[in-house]
């Protein structure tokens, strides 16, 4: 998932939907939600052989733009488009053309409200018409790109990206302490085992070194706890950071699959990925080491010397950057 103002500020500027509550004057009220502009950041998939036709959209406030209030899914098309995709999941087409809260991504306690708020305020026909429009000129705009030649190579010097974090194959403090070496095995037993059944070995990886970054730690405890908890808290993540939840991916899971195979429930498991999340710090859908190269390349932006900002994936396909590359080679 690409999100559409990394391709199209302009267009996103002038059409990303914003809701005021307040002082608006269609009245659109919202019980908790404090007055003020939500806006609803439209996030669309990148790979151009995939027609799934849904939108990934995250609401933040104006005044707290780093924070993620809901993670929605929506898509334009008729139900029966979505059966015909997602056979095996009665419920997901009427979630999906509804507009529903995404189950593996960030929430928050105004998630329920805001989604209300989506599928009363925002989703009108001019808006349904508007997010089919910018899914066709997104795929179109990133079909050009990949097709356009390379013209010329800029110097690498005029390129400069987010810091990406050190690698972790670099880092010195990459030894787990002995007292929580054998709980760093029996967990990493645990996603060993849940990977073969519902992972590939890259995902299993992942999550592998998240678990391994937990255990290095003082906080949280990882000798604290369930082992299985500890597991499919660490998947939960992982999963959220590398969009396993979408069905239309070839990897894929749900929060049930996860909880059913840990025999945990959804309460715990949600919180403790969220202490996870927070307490390492760790940047959603780009933290090195944790993400698939291609997501971590469509959220590091690269910045052109002409002041153009674009995805590093994007880079590459422009041909301003070799295809080796990756996101720490730009800094
Ligand atoms: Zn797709």
């Amino acid at each position: 998932m690409i999100a559409f103002h990394s391709v199209f500020p302009e267009i996103a500027r002038l059409e990303v939907r914003c809701i005021h509550l307040g002082n608006a004057p269609d009245g659109a009220t919202a019980p908790g939600l404090s007055a003020g502009e939500y806006a609803f950041v439209e996030f669309y998939c990148e790979d151009i052989n995939c027609d799934c036709r849904r939108t990934f959209i995250q609401v933040i406030a104006r005044d707290q733009r780093d924070r993620v209030l809901a993670s929605i899914n929506y898509g334009w098309e008729d139900e029966s488009f979505y059966r015909q995709r997602m056979p095996d999941d009665p419920d997901a087409p009427a979630e999906v053309v509804r507009g529903s809260l995404d189950p593996m991504n960030t929430q928050s306690e105004h998630s329920a409200a805001l989604l209300e708020l989506f599928q009363r305020h925002a989703l009108d026909e001019t808006y349904r018409l508007r997010l089919q429009r910018h899914h066709q000129q997104f795929r179109d705009e990133l079909r050009q790109r990949r097709d356009r030649p390379a013209t010329f190579l800029p110097d690498a010097t005029s390129f400069s990206a987010a810091p990406t974090g050190d690698s972790p194959a670099e880092r010195p403090d990459r030894l787990i302490p002995a007292a929580h070496r054998s709980r760093f095995n029996e967990v990493a037993a645990l996603l060993a085992q849940f990977g073969q059944a519902h992972l590939d070995a890259e995902l299993t990886g992942f999550t592998v070194e998240l678990w391994r970054r937990i255990c290095r730690r003082k906080s949280p405890d990882c000798l604290r706890g369930q082992p299985g908890i500890w597991a499919a808290a660490v998947i939960h993540v992982i999963a959220r950071m590398n969009f396993l939840f979408d069905r239309s991916q070839p990897v894929h899971l749900s929060f049930d699959t996860i909880c059913a195979y840990f025999q945990t429930n959804k309460t715990t498991i949600g919180s403790k990925a969220t202490t996870i999340e927070g307490t390492l710090k760790l940047r959603p859908h780009s933290e090195p080491g944790l993400c698939r190269g291609s997501l971590q390349e469509s959220f590091t932006t690269v910045r052109l010397s002409n002041g153009m900002l674009l995805s590093s994936a994007m880079a590459k396909r422009l041909g301003y950057l070799p295809p080796g590359a990756k996101p720490a080679d730009l800094s």
